[in-house]
């Protein structure tokens, strides 16, 4: 027998195609009139179209959300919903956008109505990271867990082939270390089972047919239940070398969780059977076993699989392995400085992993 603790989610989520149709019903439901519209500049029209839909409770939309939440975005962003006398938020985009939702809602009280665009799945988590000064700090606050997600599939038709590679893998991170987490449980491992076989069958079908809801669905479906996990389950080496290498070297999130994953797979496999075992399910191993296949993977999908092709300086590689090592994640093997080196100088060549 293992003992555990499983956490329940309380957000409510609407999962289908066309589902924004619900939007103006999901405002009412959390009693609110006055909601703000969040985007990135990119996603300006996207966001404005959804919040059409509420009719006379859309007062504005705020157009600025920023990869890793800068707090003086947040700042303006406050004052805005403040100016207009917003009573909730709608946040339409992907993890900088429900970021800035839940910076918004931890300084406010806010609820937000989330619809995700991308396969992050930040707005299954109570993690709030944020940027000030040039340094990232994460903090878990079950208040900016959004009141209600709802995800349309028919949103995700737009996102780019090589982003949703990236943005994929990126959620596969999250389900491949809920597996071997440490306090992970046997709802969030059958999550995380469920995540992984849905991401490794939908992603080369969103690639190969952009314009197919079926695959698009698979990869949402397969989003969301990685995101629950990285909800619930304590995160490890993976995690912990992309913070660094994101905050540090100020390198593009989804495409650092998309170089660094086979890598770290490599390193944990002997302290992780089970969970290799159970990605090797969906993935069977090539030659070089469940990472290798892994980085094959990643290789079909038209991804990264080199840090310096992301811009990280080979300088880096020393003060990054120093990072790594301080306040270091708990890991399934235990990681010291020489290891950290060599998996990070592999993955910043592009090497198989090893
Ligand atoms: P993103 O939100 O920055 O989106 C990338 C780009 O793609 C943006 O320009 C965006 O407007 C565009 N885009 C998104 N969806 C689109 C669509 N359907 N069609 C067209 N364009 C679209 O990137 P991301 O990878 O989703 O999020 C990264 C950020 O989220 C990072 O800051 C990361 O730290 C954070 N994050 C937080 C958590 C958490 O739990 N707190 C989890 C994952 C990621």
């Amino acid at each position: 027998m293992k003992a555990f603790v499983h956490r329940g989610q309380v957000t409510k989520v609407v999962f289908g195609r066309r589902t924004r149709s619900r939007i103006p019903d999901e405002v009412v439901l959390m009693g609110c009139e006055r909601m703000v519209v969040l985007s990135t500049l990119n996603q300006a029209a996207q966001a404005a179209e959804m919040g059409d839909l509420m009719g006379a409770a859309m007062v504005g939309h705020f157009a600025e959300a920023t990869m890793h939440t800068p707090v003086e975005v947040t700042e303006k962003a406050v004052a805005y919903v403040q100016s207009v006398k917003a009573d909730g938020v709608l946040t339409v985009g992907g993890g900088s956008t429900i970021g800035l939702g839940k910076a918004i809602a931890v300084r406010t009280g806010l609820p937000q109505l989330a619809l995700p665009t991308t396969y992050a799945g930040s707005e299954m988590t109570p993690i709030l990271g944020e940027t000030e000064g040039g340094r990232k700090t994460t903090r878990r606050l079950p208040e900016v867990l959004p009141r209600t997600v709802v995800y349309d599939v028919d949103l995700t038709l737009t996102l780019p082939p090589a982003v949703a590679a990236v943005s994929g893998v990126n959620a596969l991170a999250h389900a491949v270390e809920a597996l071997y987490g440490q306090d992970h449980d046997p709802i969030a491992n059958l999550m995380a089972g469920e995540a992984v076989d849905a991401l490794i069958r939908s992603l080369p079908a969103v690639i190969g047919r952009p314009d197919d809801p079926e695959a698009r669905a698979g990869a949402l479906y397969g989003a969301w239940l990685a995101g629950t996990c990285l909800g619930s389950v304590g995160m490890a080496l993976h995690h912990k070398v992309c913070h660094v290498l994101g905050g540090t070297f100020n390198l593009p999130h989804a495409e650092t969780h998309t170089v660094v994953l086979p890598h770290v797979l490599a390193f944990n496999a002997a302290a992780a059977p089970d969970a290799v075992e159970r990605v090797a399910r969906t993935l069977p191993g090539s030659e070089g076993g469940t990472a290798a296949a892994l980085f094959d993977f990643v290789g079909e999908l038209g991804a990264p699989r080199a840090l310096r092709d992301l811009g990280m300086p080979e300088a880096g590689i020393d003060q990054a392995a120093d990072l790594i090592v301080q306040n270091a994640y708990w890991n399934p093997r235990p990681v010291d400085r020489s290891s950290a080196r060599a998996l990070l100088t592999r993955a910043w060549a592009g090497e198989r992993p090893a």
